[in-house]
């Protein structure tokens, strides 16, 4: 589904990858790991085409994406992927609700359906008449499950997350890894969680370790 080949990306004078190759399967959900610096977040934004690497190839669904121009690759990021974050980012002006709605809308869905189709994720998601409440009135783990919502809402063929529990305390961490895990394998969401926390990576099918720039799955003690 996702593909990265020798990747290769440098913030000036320092290489954050150096050669990484990755592959992912369409419906596995892949935790990424290593330690902080790494190039965890690097790699997965390379992934995503949100960052053009300096060298090496990136495809998504056997077609390259690292070769488009920034908008191919911004429609291709608005209609093929999510994305969560580790603090949420929630639109602090919005509700909750216009939150959750806001991929449908800037896909182009009309406001009514768009809003109807996020509500229906705060059943889901364990947020029932949360709707009308803005970021600053949800507790962390709430604002995590509006952004996991967010995150799944245009039904995503990948679902990109980065240190999506890294702000909560672990019980929380570990209700919205479930939920996260659920409702992806549900849609048949591919999903790339980064993360350094080994029980969020638990709930994965498979893990890798970036390490240096590089990925590896061979497991240092
Ligand atoms: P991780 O997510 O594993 O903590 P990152 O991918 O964020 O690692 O960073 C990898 C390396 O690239 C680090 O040395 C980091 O300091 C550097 N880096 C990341 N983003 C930037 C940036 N926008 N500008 C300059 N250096 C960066
Ligand atoms: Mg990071």
């Amino acid at each position: 589904m996702i593909e990265a080949r020798d990747v290769k990306l440098s913030f000036g004078e320092t290489p954050a990858l150096r050669g990484a190759t990755l592959a992912v399967a369409e419906g596995e959900i892949l935790a990424v790991m290593g330690p902080s610096g790494s190039g965890k977040s690097t790699l997965l934004h390379c992934l995503a085409g949100i960052l053009v690497p300096d060298a090496g190839e990136v495809q998504f669904a056997g077609q390259r994406i690292d070769t488009l121009d920034e908008g191919a690759r911004s429609a291709l990021r608005r209609d093929r992927f999510g994305f969560v974050f580790q603090f949420g980012q929630l639109v602090p002006e919005l509700t909750a609700v216009e939150n959750v709605a806001l991929p449908l809308l800037l896909a182009g869905t009309k406001r009514r359906a768009a809003v109807a189709e996020a509500s229906a994720w705060f059943d889901r998601l364990d947020l029932d008449g949360l709707q009308q409440r803005r970021s600053g009135e949800l507790s962390g783990g709430q604002a995590q499950r509006v952004a996991l919502a967010r995150g799944l809402v245009s039904r995503p063929k990948v679902l990109f997350a980065d240190e999506p529990t890294g702000s909560l305390d672990s019980l929380t961490g570990e209700h919205v890894m479930d939920l996260l895990v659920s409702s992806a394998r549900e849609q048949g969401t591919t999903v790339v969680v980064v993360t350094h926390e080994a029980r969020v990576a638990a709930y994965a099918d498979r893990e890798v370790i970036v390490r240096d720039g590089k990925v590896t799955t061979a497991v240092l003690t």
